[in-house]
């Protein structure tokens, strides 16, 4: 068996969950990385564990319509094909597996064996194991679940693909990207997040700054934070938001819906800082403060 693996760059490397979707997929046998795109193909080269790269350099924007007639076209030689959970990979595997007549099997937590895989249902309350008779078997992985392969090492092959002709129904029309020296919110080691309890926007920086600095963490969100305003779309955490592992976890000023908690309750310490004893965030919690963030998160800051 040989695995396909879209994989993502960004800022010059390989990103890490496109490498724990690389690991994933060496379960299955060989694996060979697709990357779109000018960039790239040395760094994903020299990948731990590829066999070959299949370099598309015209296909800059991964807009999913040529993507997945692209992957489409390559499905035959490949028994899996596999992405990490992220924007891309949600945005092209559906349609691929619309196009093949597949079944796509989405957040991908444990691989069985070839056929067997489970994933987490209703919003991470239960977790279902799931049997695909398909015969290129299509999936997204959740970067959380297993440890990305090292960025250095391998010396795959470079193959460089044409694009398939562009059908003319979605174009590129502009990037909006957020720019952080930040860790990614999906792998970082530590992340500090704010919910409702912040009260404005301004509360994230001159608060949950001090504290991300000093722990080298990303900065997550409540999506009732989001929606406030306080903080950007892309740092809500949860079940419609990003779905988070880190080593600690420090929820302040949220509640813990269960929408929350569907994207960050496998953090491995979760220590909550909340006004309210009652609040559904300390029944995850390792270890709590009942108080006011106003004054915990100064004093943290400057105790750190
Ligand atoms: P609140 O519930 O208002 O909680 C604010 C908390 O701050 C309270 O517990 C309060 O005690 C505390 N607080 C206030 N002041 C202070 C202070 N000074 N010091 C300390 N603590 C203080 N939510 C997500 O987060 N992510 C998702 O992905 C998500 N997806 C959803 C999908 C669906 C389909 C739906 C229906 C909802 C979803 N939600 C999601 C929303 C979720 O149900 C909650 O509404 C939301 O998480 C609440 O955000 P919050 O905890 O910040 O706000």
């Amino acid at each position: 068996m040989t695995a396909l693996v879209l994989i993502e760059i960004e800022n010059g490397r390989v990103r890490q969950a496109s490498r724990s979707a690389i690991a994933a997929a060496s379960r299955f046998g060989e694996v060979d990385a697709l990357l779109l795109g000018e960039a790239g193909a040395e760094v994903a080269a020299r990948l731990s564990g590829i066999r070959k790269v299949l370099h598309v350099p015209a296909l800059k924007h991964a807009l999913a319509e040529p993507a997945a007639a692209l992957l489409a076209g390559l499905a035959g030689s490949y028994s899996h094909i596999l992405s990490a959970a992220s924007s891309t990979g949600k945005n092209i595997l559906p349609r691929l597996a619309g196009l093949l007549d597949a079944q796509p099997i989405s957040d991908v937590v444990t691989i069985q064996d070839e056929s067997t895989f489970v994933r987490p249902i209703y919003a991470g309350n239960a977790l279902a194991t799931v049997q695909s008779s398909d015969s290129v078997r299509i999936m997204t992985i959740r970067s959380s679940s297993f440890d990305p392969v090292a960025e250095d090492g391998g010396s795959a092959s470079v193959e460089v693909l044409d694009a398939p002709a562009n059908e003319g129904k979605s174009s590129f029309v502009k990037l909006d990207q957020s720019q952080s020296d930040r860790p990614e919110l999906e792998v970082a080691r530590v992340v500090i997040s704010g919910g409702k309890g912040l009260k404005d926007a301004s509360n994230f920086h001159t608060l949950l700054e001090p504290v991300a600095d000093k722990l080298g963490a990303a900065i997550g969100a409540s999506r009732a934070a989001v929606d406030s305003g306080f903080a950007p779309n892309e740092m809500q955490v949860g079940q419609t938001g990003k779905v988070v592992a880190p080593e600690l976890y420090i929820a302040t000023g949220l509640s813990g819906a269960i929408q929350h908690l569907a994207g960050m309750k496998d953090s491995r310490v979760i220590v909550a800082i909340n006004l309210d004893p009652e609040a559904p965030i300390f029944k995850v919690a390792d270890y709590g403060m009942v108080g006011d963030l106003f004054e915990i998160l100064p004093a943290l800051a400057k105790a750190l």
